[in-house]
């Protein structure tokens, strides 16, 4: 049988407002070979967002549903709001040998690496926390609690850092997927990974 390099799953995480889904669009502009998962989400759509394309918009009762039938690899409460990624798209990117990236905050983040401990986890960091509130106050979709909210989330979520193979500073955006697309690549040539494949080779 002939060695097939599975996918890498690799999940973007970090503190709400640092810029995940920001970084994540420029790496698509870029074309960087990597499947992005739809989340779905009990939250209502912002303006510009389409079903489908942002998040599976669901109610509370459809995710609940999600969660009994296992349809979710992981799945969080955050402010309010579930969301989850759905995993029949994940398993059958990554038995393809396609890469796929998540972007999710970081309760989600340590599921995951429950249930796949040898995928890829990147910590997005702001350059300081200050910055972090321009960012989520700039955004200027969300209330003053909402802020607040997010702010003491965020505090917590730094210390998570730890359970995270990589640390990315989102410094500048292109910056951030110069060191991503670097951090794939050089785990794509880890021997762990490739082992079987020359072994093989060596026997045939
Ligand atoms: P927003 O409401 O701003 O789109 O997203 C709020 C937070 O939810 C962000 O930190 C985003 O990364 C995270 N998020 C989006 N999709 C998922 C998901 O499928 N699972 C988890 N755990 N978090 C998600």
């Amino acid at each position: 049988m002939s060695f097939k390099e599975k996918g890498l799953l690799v999940v973007l995480s970090g503190p709400s407002g640092v810029g995940k889904g920001t970084v994540c669009k420029a790496l698509r502009k870029r074309g960087t070979q990597l499947k992005y998962s739809i989340s779905a989400t009990t939250r209502k759509p912002r303006e510009g967002e389409i079903d489908g394309v942002h998040y599976f918009f669901k109610t509370r009762e459809q995710f609940e549903q999600m969660i009994k039938q296992e349809k979710l690899l992981e799945w969080a409460e955050y402010v309010g709001n579930c969301y989850g990624t759905p995993v029949d798209y994940v398993r059958e990117s990554l038995e393809c040998g396609e890469d796929v990236i998540l972007e999710i905050e970081v309760q989600g983040a340590l599921q995951v690496k429950k249930k796949f401990p040898e995928a890829l986890f990147i910590f997005l960091a702001p350059p300081d926390l200050d910055e972090l509130k321009n960012r989520i106050v700039g955004r200027g979709t969300e209330t003053a609690d909402l802020i607040e909210s997010r702010m003491s989330v965020a505090k917590s979520e730094m210390e998570l850092m730890q359970n995270y193979n990589y640390v990315v500073e989102n410094d500048q955006v292109e910056k951030a997927c110069d060191r991503i697309e670097a951090i794939v690549l050089a785990e794509h040539c880890r021997v762990d990974r490739l082992i079987e494949k020359y072994i093989e080779n060596g026997r045939g």
